[in-house]
């Protein structure tokens, strides 16, 4: 932990102290007439988002005080950087070609990013890994099951790399929910260096909420919690965020619909002239090599179809990331490819 984190006196609410105990606020500037809006919208949330961990505690199985919330898990990525990265001085790991924010993050935050590309098969290149760590790292990102390749990451890598490494492994299950490999919630009681991201925005179809969850140690935990902005879960995702949990069902529905139409869109891309290669996918989406990518892109844009052009990222050469639609979308896009 940064040494001015760990002397920073966070910000306090009056309101905290005496949490339960009155009844009359006056002590936040609020509108104490009311909302515009038929909620309690005039009054500030709260800033540790309580009744809604309790209800993500029960569907993960992660106690509350192991848990932050953030504002996507993008805010979390940001905060590990500004808790554990001296700017100028320290440096991360990251493991291209990855998702893009913990690059971003990094040069935000003015902290040195350290690429040890993935090998050809999408795996952890172990050796070079242990090679680029030095007594500056601080935080190194695994992505499993990554963005874009989509595959999962080994699960022995990763606890060879949570044994040997004295820093915070930051393992992000964006996608974990269609995965096939188990998530690492399960192994925080066994590393005090894990932390394990996972979010709202995929599987349970809140995108728009903004909500992302960081389950680790107690003490990461309490850094978090003591440098993240005040109210950075607002009272509307709250609330809508706790009333979407009781949709497990429908959200354990869409799961098993997106695989399977995963594995459909997976064999008939496969099947197509254009498509050169199909990359297994753990995740909502597929990584597929095609003849000539740009022109493919541009002719599913002009159809009104947008996809992802990865086709310039080393090692996704001539790739297009293609996110898992509905069956008539997928339908469509079939189609379009059949016809190029
Ligand atoms: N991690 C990965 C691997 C992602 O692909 C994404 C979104 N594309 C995120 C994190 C960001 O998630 P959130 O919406 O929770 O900020």
């Amino acid at each position: 932990v940064r040494e001015n984190i760990k002397n920073l006196k966070p910000y306090s609410t009056a309101r905290d102290e005496f949490k339960g105990q009155a009844s009359v606020f006056l002590d936040a500037n609020e509108n104490s007439y009311g909302s515009p809006l038929p909620a309690n919208y005039n009054r500030y949330p709260d800033p540790l988002q309580l009744d809604l961990k309790d209800a993500i505690s029960k569907i993960k199985g992660v106690p509350i005080e192991n848990t932050f919330l953030g504002n996507g898990s993008d805010e979390a990525i940001d905060l590990l950087f500004r808790a554990f990265c001296n700017p100028g001085k320290d440096n991360v790991i990251v493991l291209p070609p990855t998702y893009g924010m913990y690059e971003v993050s990094a040069n935000i935050n003015d902290v040195e990013i350290r690429k040890v590309s993935l090998l050809p098969n999408f795996q952890l290149d172990m050796e070079k890994i242990a090679e680029t760590i030095d007594k500056n790292t601080k935080l190194i990102f695994i992505c499993s099951p990554n963005n874009p390749t989509g595959n999962s990451i080994n699960r022995e890598d990763i606890e060879t790399i949570l044994t040997n490494f004295n820093g915070i492994v930051v393992v992000d299950e964006a996608y974990i929910n269609y995965a096939r490999q188990k998530t690492f919630i399960q192994e925080l009681t066994e590393y005090a260096n894990l932390v394990v991201l996972q979010t709202f925005s995929k599987a349970w179809g809140l995108a728009a909420l903004r909500l992302g969850m960081a389950f680790s140690s107690r003490k990461v935990i309490d850094v978090l919690n003591k440098i993240k902005p005040p109210y950075n879960i607002n009272q509307a995702t709250q609330d809508l965020a706790f009333e979407a949990l009781k949709n497990i069902a429908q959200v354990n529905d869409w799961i098993k619909e997106s695989v399977a139409e995963r594995d459909r869109l997976s064999e008939e891309l496969n099947a197509l002239n254009i498509v050169t290669k199909v990359y297994p996918s753990d995740a909502n989406f597929i990584l597929t090599a095609v003849n000539d990518a740009t022109k493919i892109y541009d002719t599913l844009v002009d159809e009104g179809i947008i996809v992802r052009d990865r086709s310039k990222v080393t090692l996704c050469e001539g790739c297009l990331r293609i996110t898992v639609g509905t069956k008539e979308e997928n339908d469509q896009l079939l189609t379009i490819l059949k016809n190029f």
